[in-house]
């Protein structure tokens, strides 16, 4: 009687009713995006949201959104269990610092294209002027572009600390 509902009554139920405890209806608004086979999804969900607060924002919604919901909703979940200060807003922002180091560094470098541009400009200016003392104008060129190879050098330094893909995998992998 119990089952009468359903009429294979072998099918497992629903990840959030497995979590639940409690028997998965046919019109379960959780199965269709908390397969039994993954059961952390809603786990964490849960914990984060609450059960009934997830299907409150689940039955407000058409039904062609809801997947993309579920997905937000388990990825805010998941940034909040692993950052219960910032969530998902630590992610944001630390990827914000990225963007501006990048920045900084691109506008560095872009300054150092048109540094070496002028030098290379007014090195053939004066080899044409005098090309009898070419040696030491490339001499002089030489102790100018020092200080921009180390330039360069610190750029280089400064891309392997800034490229964290350890870091930027534990933020995407929800
Ligand atoms: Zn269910």
């Amino acid at each position: 009687m119990k089952d009468g509902g359903r009429k294979q009554g072998a099918m497992s139920p629903c990840a959030a009713c497995k979590h639940l405890r409690r028997r998965c209806a046919q019109d379960c608004v959780f199965a269709p995006y908390f397969p039994a086979d993954e059961p952390h999804k809603f786990a964490s969900v849960h914990k984060v949201f609450g059960a009934s607060n997830v299907n409150k924002m689940l039955q407000e919604l058409p039904e062609y959104q809801r997947s993309d919901a579920v997905s937000s909703m388990v990825y805010e979940a998941n940034a909040r269990v692993r950052d219960p200060v910032y969530g998902c807003v630590g992610a944001i922002s630390s990827l914000q610092q990225q963007v501006d180091v990048l920045r900084t560094q691109l506008a560095l470098a872009q300054t150092e294209v048109v540094h070496m541009r002028m030098q290379q400009v007014s090195s053939t200016s004066s080899d044409k002027l005098k090309p009898v003392s070419a040696g030491f104008n490339s001499s002089s060129q030489n102790l100018l572009s020092s200080p921009s190879s180390r330039l360069a050098k610190s750029l280089l330094a400064m891309d392997m600390v800034v490229d964290q893909p350890n870091n930027g995998e534990t933020l995407w992998s929800c």
